[in-house]
């Protein structure tokens, strides 16, 4: 009777999780548990009305042709700039991100017309940020777990890298660690 080890989450880093689980030799019955209607958490594209794509995550696209012809650029505000203007009790609107993106592609790219099409979202709060001592919480928290022998392996941006790259490296050492402390599946 294979074992059950149930994923929470199917960002990249739950699904990457779940990929390595299932192509174990003796693979585990996986459950992913997904909080929304769809997967892939902050990897997510939506397409507008004209046919362009835009990522709302990570950077997919990839400009083609001369630049500032048919080029989707994304632009990333945030950070201390933000918080600048929050505790300066300035309002935080749509508008002022667009125009915030368009001064900074004009100075950095050169680009001066504006977009012919342009897309903004406002997502609070949605890189993790590790502050002092994050380390030794992590550590804490992971011996914490091996003390009391609870069946639970952490694995996702918020934990030890936030790219696309450490998520799903994360993913697959959280498989493999399952995979060891049941060596009888
Ligand atoms: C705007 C932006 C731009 C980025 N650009 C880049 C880039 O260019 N290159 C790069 O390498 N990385 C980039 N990143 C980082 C990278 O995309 C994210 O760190 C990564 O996608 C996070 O994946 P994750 O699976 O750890 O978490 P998430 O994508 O947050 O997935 C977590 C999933 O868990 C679900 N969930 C949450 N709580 C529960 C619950 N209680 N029960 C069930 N399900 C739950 C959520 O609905 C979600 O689907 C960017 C991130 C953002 C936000």
């Amino acid at each position: 009777m294979p074992r059950t080890v149930a994923v929470l989450g199917g960002g990249i880093s739950g699904l990457a999780a779940c990929y390595y689980l299932i192509r174990a030799p003796q693979p585990p019955k996986v459950i992913l548990i997904e909080a929304s209607q769809r997967l892939g958490g902050w990897i997510r594209s939506v397409r507008g009305e004209d046919g362009a794509v835009f990522e709302l995550g990570p950077r997919g696209i990839r400009p083609a042709g001369e630049l500032g012809a048919r080029t989707l650029l994304m632009v990333m505000l945030g950070g201390a700039w933000l918080q600048a203007l929050e505790s300066g009790g300035q309002k935080l609107s749509q508008e002022l991100f667009q125009q915030q993106a368009q001064k900074a592609v004009a100075t950095q790219l050169g680009l001066k017309k504006p977009p012919t099409q342009s897309l903004v979202s406002l997502h609070k709060s949605c890189i993790p940020q590790y502050t002092l001592g994050h380390w030794q919480r992590l550590e804490a928290a992971a011996q914490f777990l091996a003390k009391h022998q609870l069946p639970l392996t952490l694995a996702g941006a918020s934990y030890e890298g936030v790219s696309v790259n450490d998520c799903i490296e994360s993913g697959r050492r959280a498989a493999a660690q399952v995979l060891n402390a049941i060596p009888d599946l």
